[in-house]
């Protein structure tokens, strides 16, 4: 009988059972088999919906919108991620685990410490970059959301000498500047990943109080105060760069906002956000079959 919990145990972390079922099974009594039986269901059942505790759905939910619309509009494609500060506890943060965004749920959703580290994994696999989002919350007490892209239309920006610049008012938050990373200077040939926390430490200390940070080679970071803003700079990050250098190839000295110009815009588009994400929320509705 004192093999029962450890059986379950080994279930419900996802290790290989060794002994062969057909001699320990034939050992035991058909009410301790039931048991085993019984136990091996719950243990499956349980493992896809493992809550994160404390937190409102509806952040859940915000997370899980914010990875599909992003995905539906090309900005992620089967990498990238988004994430949130556990709200209850600011040392904690909220990650999906291991997956293409445009398939991510609410029972996809971990809990994570600035560390890195997976509270209550069930032997799910996590993403190598977490270090982005947990070095930029410990070093920015402010930040509520960490989105993360490889979008295609930053990427020219990141590696050519033109600086990111806000085009229109809906990127009017570029306006405070937008710098880049280079993963190279500090650490010499890599695999380009922030597969570190010293790593992510590096590129937080480069985004210092701004909304975006450029990563060359990579893609960009954007954060917010909500999942809605980080999302919506994310969004908006890859229209602006894709429109300027629409802009830029037409020739000529391009006219930019002004950062005074940025400042009045962001705080207008902080105000309506409400209106954009319902649009999107709605958008990617059907994917998860509402
Ligand atoms: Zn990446």
């Amino acid at each position: 009988m004192t093999a029962t919990p450890k059986i379950l145990l080994a279930v419900r972390f996802g290790q290989p059972i060794k002994t062969r079922p057909s001699s320990w099974l034939a050992r035991l009594g058909p009410t301790v088999v039931f048991a085993l039986l019984f136990g091996f269901a719950e243990a499956r059942a349980q493992a896809p919906s493992v809550a994160v505790s404390g937190v409102d759905a509806a952040l859940i939910e915000d997370i899980v919108t914010g990875s599909r619309v992003l995905a539906d509009f090309g900005v992620l494609d089967g990498f990238g991620h988004v994430s949130a500060r556990h709200p209850t506890n600011p040392n904690h943060f909220l990650l999906s685990r291991s997956l293409a965004p445009a398939l991510v749920t609410a029972a996809d959703i971990m809990e994570f410490d600035l560390d890195g580290n997976a509270v209550g994994n069930n032997g799910r696999s996590v993403f190598l970059e977490r270090f982005i989002h947990s070095e930029i919350y410990r070093a920015r007490p402010d930040v509520m959301s960490v989105v993360h892209t490889h979008s295609p239309g930053v990427i020219p920006f990141t590696v050519s000498q033109a600086p990111l610049r806000p085009m229109y008012h809906n990127a009017a938050f570029l306006a405070a500047g937008a710098p880049v990373w280079d993963i190279r200077k500090d650490f010499g040939e890599t695999d380009m990943l922030v597969r570190d926390p010293s790593l992510g430490k590096s590129l937080a200390q480069t985004l210092g109080d701004k909304a975006v940070v450029l990563m060359r080679g990579h893609g960009d970071v954007t954060v917010g105060p909500s999942v809605k803003v980080a999302v919506f700079r994310a969004y908006y990050t890859d229209v602006n760069a894709r429109l300027q250098s629409q802009a830029i190839a037409l020739g000529g000295d391009v006219n930019y906002l002004t950062p005074g110009e940025g400042a009045k815009a962001d705080t207008v588009n902080l105000a309506v956000l409400d209106r954009i994400w319902n649009l999107w929320r709605m958008r990617i509705a059907p994917s998860l079959g509402k």
